[in-house]
């Protein structure tokens, strides 16, 4: 039987088309038809989600576990942004003449179960499907021979670099079952304790563009290799994928786990005089029974949990990660869609003045309203935001939010309450958000006084202040956030030409707990004060801390114990009431 034929046997049966594609590869791939149905059933359903077509992802997934690069343990898959994949998905879209998704292809959107269920029921997907099956199945095989030819080829010559080419195309399922095998008898037979070590190159990927790929293929051949004499007889290595490796071990203390991970540290702290940095995901077996992927996956739940780590670059596993990094999926999986569907909303906190209590500004702060999960608070997305780069993107709206809201509150008369947003320092990196400062002024035509820009203290940086000249220059007000929660805040000082200082709310909780803290906090007013400096304290929430703050001459503030934030709607409201504007006016 072909592929082919496989492949429409297993749709008569039921099979969705990505279960079909990876079934019929099973033989090859070394899983039964269960595991490969179980496989395709995570990634396949991309055609559910209206996008891609789902031969494509199962074919995917074949060429990856035929290739190495996918590994169905690891549920975090780089396959989009693969070589293989990317030459497959350009052969597919010629062959198909650009119809790559499931609408084009089957002529209807199959976005919902139901419109699934629909085609199901019609045989439209056994009619219209095998040309995208067919096509696929064929990019497949050609490319799967291609490999075993030019690894038959690669028999006959012998250089060293091709040695490196091969290690990177070695058939991985064969060494998956190997190394399978080795630790499934390891938990079997030991009396000692058992620990799965991954590790993986932090910032590997930029190893791979400075240095070329080939360079980045001899780091990971030199890891390979050394690992065969760092591990001792009962310790088993296997190369996951890319730069991620596995280690499993027995040990009988702590401090042998410990020893282990130091020595695999040192071993590996440079190559050809570049710095590499490991990251340590540890999974210390509990229960023997579990499967061995779920061990594995513990593991690299831990490793990318230390990724994310500064002081560490080793963790435990732990229950909790699990669900961090169920939400980070979440996240990663629906901004896109959240700015599309205009589900981030811009909330703003009043900043009051004590002495006149009066509204005096107020911060603009997102807020994600997720039409399942409800209010998704900023702690939990924005600083994945700030690693992948999407916060630009929400920044920018938000910013485009304050402007709007900035010109309504001028319309009314109202010129004299500035809105906050908060800067990233993902920004910094180019300098195009100026413009798109200077564009939303001008397209709001609001004057640029009353829209004011925070931006975090940071240890001394260069950049920062050569920005923050420029937008100085430009006629911003710069605020600088969370004052007291670094550690170079008078550095930063000299540096930058702030106008307005945030009191960090932990700086002022700290301070406020003893006499000597009260007596830094005042000085610290007074210092602002001598350098003409305008003052704000954050996080104000109780009674004592405003008559405090008020005794040492910090007039502004921001926290619950005046508001907490709010919709701009409710603000809006609030700030009419308080400068007295009349309702009728309000309706505007
Ligand atoms: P931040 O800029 O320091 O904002 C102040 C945070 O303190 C806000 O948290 C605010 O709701 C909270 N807060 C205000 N008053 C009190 C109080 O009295 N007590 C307590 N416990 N908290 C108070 P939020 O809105 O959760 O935002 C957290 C952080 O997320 C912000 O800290 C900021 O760094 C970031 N963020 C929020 N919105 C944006 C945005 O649009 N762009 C960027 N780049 N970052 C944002
Ligand atoms: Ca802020
Ligand atoms: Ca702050």
């Amino acid at each position: 039987m072909t592929h082919l034929e496989k492949a429409v046997e297993l749709q008569k049966n039921g099979y969705h088309c990505s279960q079909a594609i990876v079934g019929a590869f099973a033989n090859e791939l070394g899983y039964n038809l269960k595991d490969c149905f179980k496989i395709s059933t995570c990634f396949g359903a991309g055609m559910r989600e209206g996008g891609t077509c789902g031969c494509i992802t199962a074919s995917f997934m074949v060429l990856g576990m035929a290739f190495g690069f996918y590994d169905p343990q690891d549920k975090e898959l780089e396959l989009y942004g693969n070589k293989k994949a990317e030459e497959f998905l350009a052969l597919f879209k010629e062959r198909m003449a650009g119809d790559i998704t499931c609408k084009a292809i089957l002529g209807q959107d199959i976005s919902k179960p139901e419109g699934l269920a629909v085609i199901r029921k019609e045989g439209l997907m056994l009619k219209l499907c095998p040309r995208a099956m067919r096509v696929c199945i064929a990019i497949v095989e050609e490319m799967i021979d291609d490999y075993h030819k030019r690894k038959n080829d690669f028999s006959h010559q012998n250089t060293a670099e091709e040695a490196i080419d091969l290690t990177s195309i070695i058939n991985q399922a064969d060494k998956r079952r190997k190394f399978t095998g080795n630790v499934t008898k390891l938990l079997d037979s030991t009396d000692k304790k058992v620990a799965f070590v991954q590790f993986d190159i932090k910032r590997f990927k930029i190893i791979n563009d400075l240095y070329g790929e080939k360079f980045g293929d001899e780091v990971l051949f030199f890891i390979s290799e050394n690992l065969k004499s760092l591990c001792g007889d009962r310790q088993y290595f296997m190369n996951l994928r890319a730069d991620v490796f596995s280690i499993v071990t027995e040990y009988e203390t702590d401090s042998e786990l410990d020893d282990l991970i130091t020595r695999l540290e040192q071993n590996f702290v440079e190559f050809k005089e570049v710095k590499l940095q490991l990251s340590f995901g540890v999974y210390t077996v509990e229960d023997r029974e579990m499967e061995i992927r779920q061990m594995e996956d513990r593991a690299a739940i831990a490793r990318k949990a230390a990724k994310a780590e500064v002081v560490t670059n080793r963790l435990f596993y732990q229950e909790q990660f699990k669900e961090l990094l169920y939400t980070r999926k979440f996240i990663e999986e629906n901004m896109n869609a959240a700015i599309d569907e205009k589900q981030f909303q811009m909330y703003l906190q009043p900043k009051y003045s004590i002495s006149r209590n009066k509204i005096v500004g107020a911060e603009a702060l997102v807020r994600w309203i997720h039409p399942q999960r409800g209010m998704v608070y900023p702690g939990e997305f924005i600083p994945i935001f700030e690693e992948n780069g999407f916060i630009r993107k929400v920044d920018y709206y938000i910013w485009e939010e304050a402007c709007h809201f900035l010109k309504r509150c001028a319309d009314l008369g109202i010129r004299d309450c500035p809105v906050s947003v908060n800067v990233s320092r993902q920004h910094l990196k180019d300098m195009d958000f100026m413009q798109v400062l200077v564009a939303n002024i001008r397209e709001s035509r609001i004057d640029k006084s009353l829209l004011e820009l925070e931006i975090t203290e940071t240890a001394n940086d260069e950049k920062i202040s050569k920005m923050a000249e420029q937008l100085k220059k430009d006629g911003f007000t710069l605020l600088m956030d969370d004052f007291g929660s670094g550690y170079s805040s008078l550095n930063v000082l000299l540096e930058t030409p702030f106008d307005v200082l945030k009191l960090d709310k932990k700086f002022m909780d700290n301070m406020m707990a003893s006499e000597k803290g009260k007596l830094i906090l005042e000085h610290v007013v007074a210092m602002a004060k001598k350098l003409e400096l305008g003052l704000l304290a954050e996080g104000v929430e109780t009674k004592e801390q405003v008559e405090l703050l008020s005794k040492i001459g910090c007039d502004r503030v921001q926290g619950y114990y005046y508001a907490k934030p709010m919709p701009q709607e409710e603000f809006f409201e609030m700030l009419c009431k308080d400068r007295g504007v009349l309702e009728k006016n309000m309706q505007k």
